[in-house]
């Protein structure tokens, strides 16, 4: 039998939108895209001068852009994302990648604190998958949303060795990491009709600023080692392109095994 096979991760003149891009998993994704063919932009409020420099020079045939604009503010990500549609044609793929962390415990979290992370994690999200899909996807009939939640929406977040109690990921992060799976399974019932697929990523504990001064306890990680954000960003890739075409809905926990089960 000879396959009809999809399976390859060429995003050769794909676009590929990647927010939180300026570091972190985010660089690693956008370089990741970038080595697989993709053109690049950047929405980050931080300069993303370095990542676009190496990419620049990795792979000079590839264009890349940024916009360091706030996700939470919807009348600036739909102008960004109609400026990015009328640049590039079209836009193939968009990682929700930009996040922030509070880790205050219960007693000590505020209600400002709640609200700028369900803010920034959860409305950003949905604020970039509706102007991607309504601007441009729907009509060009494909899109990848790529989502990234965290273990914490998964299973409430990593209970850090006791010494470190206090740096445990708060609970608006875990509710925002939830939210985010629930909205992307909404998401990929609501668009898989128009070619348009939807899945998370929940990393577990990966090495980036994000976490410096965490000190994670990996005695009882099946894969005893933080996770490196080029981790995340080859299974955002696999996402993204079209090795994964019956895939949509679906929520992978790349975590060196924090979550089995
Ligand atoms: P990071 O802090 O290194 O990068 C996040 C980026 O998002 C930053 O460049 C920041 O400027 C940008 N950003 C923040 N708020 C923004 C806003 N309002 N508008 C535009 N840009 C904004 O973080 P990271 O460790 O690379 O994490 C990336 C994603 O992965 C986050 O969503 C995070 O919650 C998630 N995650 C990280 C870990 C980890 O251990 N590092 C684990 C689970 C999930």
């Amino acid at each position: 039998m000879i396959w009809e096979t999809s399976s390859n991760r060429n995003l050769k003149d794909q676009v590929a939108i990647v927010t939180g891009g300026a570091n972190g998993i985010g660089a690693a994704t956008a370089y990741t895209l970038a080595r697989e063919g993709a053109h690049i932009v950047i929405i980050d409020l931080a300069n993303a001068e370095t990542i676009v420099s190496k990419i620049n020079s990795d792979f000079p045939d590839r264009k890349v852009e940024m916009y360091d604009i706030d996700i939470q503010n919807e009348r600036d990500v739909h102008k960004t994302v109609e400026e990015i549609a009328n640049t590039f044609g079209r836009i193939d793929i968009l990682v929700n990648n930009a996040g922030i962390c509070g880790r205050k415990g219960m007693d000590e979290t505020t209600a400002a604190d709640w609200d700028i992370e369900l803010s920034v994690n959860l409305k950003g999200t949905f604020l970039l998958s509706k102007a991607v899909i309504f601007t441009c996807m729907k009509e060009q009939q494909y899109g990848k949303i790529i989502n990234i939640s965290s273990i914490a929406g998964v299973n409430g977040g990593v209970v850090l060795s006791e010494d470190v109690g206090a740096k445990r990921s708060g609970p608006a992060y875990a509710a925002s990491k939830g939210g985010i799976i629930a909205l992307t399974k909404w998401v990929a019932k609501e668009v898989g009709k128009y070619g348009i697929y939807c899945n998370a990523i929940a990393p577990g504990p990966i090495a980036t600023e994000k976490i410096e001064g965490v000190n994670v306890d990996l005695s009882s990680q099946p894969i005893g080692r933080l996770g490196r954000p080029e981790d995340i960003s080859e299974v955002v890739t696999h996402l993204a392109s079209p090795a994964s075409n019956y895939l949509t809905g679906q929520i992978i926990s790349v975590c060196g095994g924090v979550a089995i089960g």
